[in-house]
Parts: C-alpha cells; sequence; structure tokens
C-alpha cells in the first residue's frame, strides 16, 4: 500500500480533486499551512456580529456549467442570489455593470436602448476596430467618459498600472448593457451557500478516504513516498522562487463593524483616484435570508504582493509572461507532480472554473492511473 496522492492546498481546487480521488478509490492527504479550509473564498461568522464574513473578499457563485452547478449543490444548500453592484463618483450613485439605467443617469438623458448603443457609438473611438489593451477596449465599448468615471482610475488602483499595459481581457469579465438590467452576472446559475464556502468546502473534505492536515506548511521533503502530487500552491513557489516572483496583487482589508445598514447593498464601487479603496463590501447583504441588526464592511485597498503577503490577483504582464515560461518549461520537466488552481497555474479564475478544472483533472489523472500512463505537470498550460 502506497501513501496515495497528496494535494498541497485546501482551497477549491485541493478540495474538489481530494473528494474526486477518494471516490475514484483514491487515498488522500491534503496540506494546508493556513487554519481553515476554502482558501480564498473562506467565510466565517465574526464573533461580535454574527454576520458572515467573506474573509478574503467577496465571492459570489455563477456558472453557466450544468455540472458545476450540480457538483456545488452536493455539499451546500444554495440560496438564491442575484450580484448588484452599484459605483459612487462625484457624488453620486450609480448601477453597474454599465446599462442603459448607467448610461441615462450620467449623461442625464432618457435614451431608449438603439439610442444609447448609437449615442455611446459616436463617443467610442472608431479606429479602435481590434482593441489591443484593456483602455483601447473600454475606448471603443464605451467612450472617453464613461471609461474616465469608471473604469480608468478603479483599475488603476486595482492594478497598479497604466491602463495601457493590461490585457483587453480584463475588461471583457464586465459587459455594457442596453437594457436595464443590472444584474453584475450573465450566468444560467448563481446563488450563494447558505452557511458559505468554508462550511461547503469542509463537506466535500469529509471522506473516509481524506486526511487533512491544516497550519502545515509544505515543503518538496514531504512529497517522499506519494504516488502522485497536486499542487495548488503557486507556481513559482515550488521552485522556491530561485528565478523570481512571478508578480501579483496582494489585497488589504480594513474590517469595520458598524450598527444598522452602512450601504444598502453588497458591494459598493469607489472608481475615483482620490479614494484609497477599489470597493467596500457590506458582507450581511450577501445573506439577505439571514437577519443581523449590526454589521460589518470591509474596505478593500489593492497593492503589489510582498513575499509575506497574500497573493491574489496574477498581473501576467510582459514581464510576468517571460518569468512564468521559464517556470513552465522547468515544471514541464518535473517528474510526480501537477501544478493546479490559481495559483499553480498562475491565472485569474473564477470559482466555477477552477472546479470544473479539478473534476476534469481528477477524471484525468484516475483514466491515466488506470492504463499506466503518466499525470503532465499540466492539464491547462498557463500559457
Ligand atoms: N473594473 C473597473 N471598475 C469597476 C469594476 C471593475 O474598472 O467598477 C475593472 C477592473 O480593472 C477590474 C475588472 O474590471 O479588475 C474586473 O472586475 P471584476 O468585478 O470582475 O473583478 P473582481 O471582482 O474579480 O475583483
Amino acid at each position: 500500500m502506497t501513501s496515495g496522492v497528496l494535494i498541497v492546498g485546501a482551497g477549491l481546487s485541493g478540495a474538489v480533486m481530494a473528494r474526486q480521488l477518494a471516490e475514484l478509490g483514491h487515498k488522500v492527504t491534503v496540506l494546508d499551512q493556513r487554519s481553515h479550509v476554502a482558501g480564498n473564498c473562506h467565510t466565517a461568522r465574526d464573533a461580535a456580529t454574527g454576520v458572515l464574513v467573506h474573509v478574503y473578499g467577496p465571492h459570489i457563485f455563477h456558472t453557466d456549467d450544468a455540472k458545476v452547478w450540480a457538483y456545488v449543490n452536493r455539499y451546500a444548500t444554495f440560496k438564491p442570489f442575484q450580484h448588484r453592484v452599484k459605483t459612487t463618483v462625484a457624488g453620486q450613485v450609480y448601477a453597474l455593470p454599465v446599462n442603459l439605467h448607467t448610461i441615462n443617469q450620467f449623461f442625464g438623458k432618457a435614451l431608449s436602448p438603439q439610442q444609447a448603443r448609437d449615442f455611446l457609438a459616436a463617443q467610442a473611438d472608431a479606429s479602435l476596430a481590434t482593441p489591443q489593451n484593456f483602455e483601447e477596449q473600454a475606448l471603443s465599448l464605451i467612450g472617453p467618459h464613461l471609461y474616465e468615471a469608471f473604469f480608468k482610475f478603479y483599475t488603476q488602483k486595482q492594478w497598479g498600472v497604466d491602463p495601457k499595459q493590461l490585457p483587453a481581457s480584463i475588461l471583457k469579465r464586465l459587459p455594457v448593457r442596453f437594457t436595464y438590467d443590472d444584474n453584475y452576472f450573465f450566468h444560467a446559475f448563481q446563488g450563494m451557500p447558505e452557511q458559505g464556502y468554508t462550511a461547503m468546502v469542509t463537506r466535500m473534505l469529509d471522506h473516509p478516504a481524506i486526511t487533512l492536515h491544516l497550519n502545515t506548511a509544505f515543503t518538496r521533503a514531504q512529497t517522499v513516498g506519494f504516488d502522485h502530487v497536486f499542487y495548488s500552491g503557486p507556481l513559482d513557489g515550488w521552485f522556491d522562487y530561485d528565478m523570481g516572483r512571478l508578480g501579483y496583487r496582494t489585497l488589504d482589508f480594513e474590517h469595520v463593524t458598524h450598527q444598522g445598514d452602512y450601504q444598502g447593498c453588497a458591494v459598493m464601487n469607489y472608481p475615483s483616484p482620490d479614494v484609497p479603496w477599489t470597493r467596500i463590501t457590506e458582507h450581511k447583504h450577501f445573506a439577505p435570508w439571514e437577519s443581523h441588526d449590526a454589521s460589518v464592511l470591509s474596505r478593500e485597498v489593492s497593492r503589489p504582493c510582498g513575499p509575506d503577503d497574500t497573493p491574489y490577483y496574477p498581473i501576467r504582464l510582459t514581464q510576468e509572461q517571460a518569468l512564468l515560461s521559464q517556470y513552465v518549461t522547468r515544471a514541464e520537466r518535473e517528474r510526480g507532480v501537477t501544478f493546479i488552481g490559481r495559483l499553480g497555474t498562475y491565472r485569474y479564475l473564477d470559482m466555477d472554473i477552477t472546479i470544473r478544472e479539478a473534476i476534469d483533472t481528477a477524471q484525468h489523472f484516475a483514466a491515466l492511473t488506470a492504463t499506466g500512463q503518466t499525470m503532465p505537470a499540466f492539464m491547462v498550460r498557463p500559457i
């Protein structure tokens, strides 16, 4: 009997992999350096108020993938939840994503959908047929006025660089709507786990074939004796950062308790350059089926990630791409390890994609081991 499979990290990638492999008959050991499971989607009840707090920032579950939706519903009761984000700029509150209401309010008009399309098209830069970066993408879609008010400085604060340096794909996360639909996401399935993500991940890991070790920092020496390692830590961390660090943004949260209702919604963005935070999350609005007099808010400030900080968003600018490709080449020469998840593959991933990839990776591993083949370093190559 071997030691089975080692999984580094008890976030969504690690927990789904662990569960799937356990159900496929593997013995699984999971390590996590933190004192809790669920990685950055960890939720915990605030002792003073009883509010369920998204400790590492807001996570809203949304997907078009029916298999993933069915999967998460096995481990948690999901309550209907539609994310409606507001944004405060120049003393006014607007709805996001940019929709007909935002456009009409911002320009003081009462345009119909087609009028609004024509109005923005007249402002948009027609020379930008194939936008090359975030700014060009924004200017071609919504023109300079909405871009300056809602996106330019928010993006500078969030990413620490000029939006011209960022890929257009980041903006493609956000739609522009010529209707009054202000649902932040347009996916078929959307909801919140009633008891939070940590309860959901705890249930995933609750299987007789899974052994979980929290508060356990990973070293390569721990891999000895295992059939295979699935590593969801930072890719460069596997190599002790010996060629330098891949750039991430980290977040600082200032958690504040408030009596009553502070802002009337779960997330309020602050896109103006003279406010240091990007957004304020008021956690109790993520659980409208609960009732709390007091409230917990988190002001969120983004900054470069240092060696002792929590990595959140992979930056993936030109310099990171070069370093990433060097680490990927090295990783592909490793044997017995597969790099998974946001940190292991250095990608900006939503929760549903993370889960889908973990389900598929486990399936692939089972198929390969059954036929004596070797698992590759990456199921999804980061570059
Ligand atoms: N963004 C912006 N203004 C906003 C909201 C988003 O400029 O009010 C830009 C910003 O660059 C951000 C990106 O759109 O990084 C994606 O936003 P999303 O809300 O998907 O970010 P997340 O919740 O993952 O941080």
